[in-house]
Parts: structure tokens; sequence; C-alpha cells
């Protein structure tokens, strides 16, 4: 895996103090990255096959499950250590970058770049229409804006280019596949702040995969989602656009709800409640955490629902993708 595996196998979890240490004591920070927990039921195994090395660490997308897994534990879901380490970056980060002035800002217009990755110029190769792109980055407005029914944030998404590439070696793009890092280090564009959203056909029955922000920005930072998840799509449920929603929340720092389960922080926001697991479909009263408040969130962009069932963000999510804004994206 070439400098994939070099550049990760430098960093093993077991460093974490290390890591904090170089951090505290050094201008450019190097990224945390999380390793994949390996287990028996998980797509690990898959992306780690794929990487060539099954001790090396993996910056962890954080992949949506598709229909074509039900039931299939989310193989990017971060250990406590890795969550912890993620934590202590964050709240180093954002005590150096933020200003005296930390209310937060009135707008944060995001550039969107969309390289939409087909077999063929036809639609069933992959070649997305532009109306769906533009229904996507409306999407997008309307569920950061709070126009859904959750807490408005100040994120809003401004398309600033579509790049079509059409590319049989590419289709499907493989998660944490050396495929995806050529496609990435070719197509990458702009800063931290910067979205670069691929559009495609992606393997392991997944909708989608994010990167969490890290210290050192690479060509690895972006979003990949399946085409057809897009508005419009024929990937019933999820065919009305939060796959991005979900995935731009890991790119603006959020976790899953289900993160950690029922014990301990959790999702490291204060007003989610715990959930002991992913829900699918729009499972009503759902309540996994008996002895902790609340239902489970089975409406927040951030569990594993169908499309028409997430509408919302809380107001401690946006207070978080906020920091991590200005912690690692900003600038
Ligand atoms: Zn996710």
């Amino acid at each position: 895996m070439g400098s994939h595996r070099t550049r990760l196998s430098a960093r093993p979890a077991g460093l974490a103090p290390a890591v904090v240490m170089i951090m505290l004591a050094t201008a450019a920070p190097p990224a945390v990255v999380p390793a994949r927990r390996v287990g028996p039921t998980t797509g690990a195994a898959t992306a780690l096959r794929l990487a060539g090395d099954p001790t090396c660490v993996h910056p962890a997308p954080a992949a949506r499950v598709g229909p074509r897994a039900p039931g299939r534990r989310d193989p990017d879901e971060l250990t406590a250590a890795q969550v912890a380490l993620r934590e202590r970056e964050t709240t180093i980060r954002y005590a150096r970058r933020a200003t005296a002035d930390r209310s937060a800002p009135k707008a944060i217009v995001i550039p969107v770049v969309v390289h939409v990755i087909s077999k063929a110029r036809t639609r069933a190769g992959g070649d997305i229409p532009q109306s769906m792109i533009d229904a996507q980055i409306a999407v997008l407005n309307q569920a950061y804006g709070g126009r859904t029914g959750g807490a408005p944030s100040p994120f809003r998404f401004k398309l600033a280019k579509v790049q079509r590439v059409t590319r049989p070696d590419w289709y499907p793009i493989g998660v944490a596949s050396r495929q995806e890092q050529t496609m990435k280090a070719k197509l990458r564009v702009g800063g931290a702040g910067t979205l670069n959203l691929y559009t495609g056909l992606l393997g392991d029955g997944l909708l989608g995969w994010s990167t969490f922000p890290e210290a050192k920005l690479t060509k690895d930072d972006g979003v990949v989602v399946l085409a057809e998840s897009l508005p419009g799509g024929t990937m019933k449920p999820f065919d009305a656009g939060d796959t991005a929603t979900h995935e731009v929340g890991h790119w603006l720092n959020l976790y899953h709800t289900f993160q950690g389960g029922c014990t301990g922080a959790g999702d490291q926001v204060g007003d989610t409640p715990s959930e002991g697991e992913p829900a699918f479909g729009c499972p009503t009263g759902r309540d996994t955490c008996r002895t902790r408040p609340g239902l489970d969130p089975i409406h927040n962009f951030m569990d594993y629902t169908s499309d028409a069932c997430m509408y919302q963000f809380t107001a401690g999510q946006v207070n978080r993708m906020v920091q991590g804004w200005v912690a690692y994206r900003q600038h």
C-alpha cells in the first residue's frame, strides 16, 4: 500500500500519549489516525485485507451501511481509546485556534467540489445528471439550515465545481482501497474547508463513507457516496440525499449517535440520547439504553435509519461541528 501503509504504520494507536505530546510541542501537529476495530462480523476485515496489512491502523472513514447488509455492524465505529484521543486533540486544537470571540459565526459557506465517477457516460454507468447534484446541495442546505426540523447550524453549501470522470477501473470504489487512494490523490482540490464529494458505485454494500477532520490535511479528506443515494436516485429508501447529510456530519467531526453504545460519553454530545446499536428503517419508540434517559435518537442524521426517518441535528451536535470547524477546517 505504499505511502498509505508507511504513513499509517508510523502511528500505532498505542502511542496516544506521545501523539498528544507532539501536538502540544509543534506548530503543525500530526494527524491522529483512528484505527479500525477488527471484529469477525464487521467489514473491517475486508478493508484490512485490501490494505494488505492486518496490523496497521487506518484512517477511519465513517461508512453508512447499505441495505444489502442489514444489521451489519459499522465497519468504522471507533474504539473508546480512539474517541478519547480525538477528543483530546480537538480540545487542544480548538483552544489554540479559537479567537477571543468564540461565538458561532453567522454563516460558514463551504465550497463543494463534486467528482462524478462513472464507468460510462450514461446514468446506468454512474454519470448522474446535474439536476441530482443541484438537489443534493439543496438537501444539505435544508438539513444544516435546520429547515427539516432540527437545530439550525451556520453551515451552508455552495456548489463550486462538478468534475465528471469516466474511469471503469474506479467503478466500484472500494473503501480504503488503493484505487480510492489513487482517485483522491488525482482529484482532490482545495484546502481543509473545501468539501470534496465523490459519487459513484461503492463496494461492500456501502452507501457512503467519510474521513473525520485530521490535524494534517491529506488527499484522503472527503466524502464518498453512492451516486444513486442522491435525491431522485434509485437506492430506496436511501434516495433522498441524506447519505451525504450523514457523511458530511462525520466530515464536520460528528460521531454516530450509537458511538460507544450505552456506556460512557457515547457520541460526546450531551443532548443526543445514548443508543446501544444502529437503528435501521424507522423503529419508533425504540429504547436500547433503558438505564439512560431518552428514547433512541432514530430521527437523528447520525443514525442509520432510512432517509425519510432522519431529519435532525441537535443543538449539541451543531456546537460540536462549529468547534470542529474552528479546530480543523477554518482558514
Ligand atoms: Zn456514519
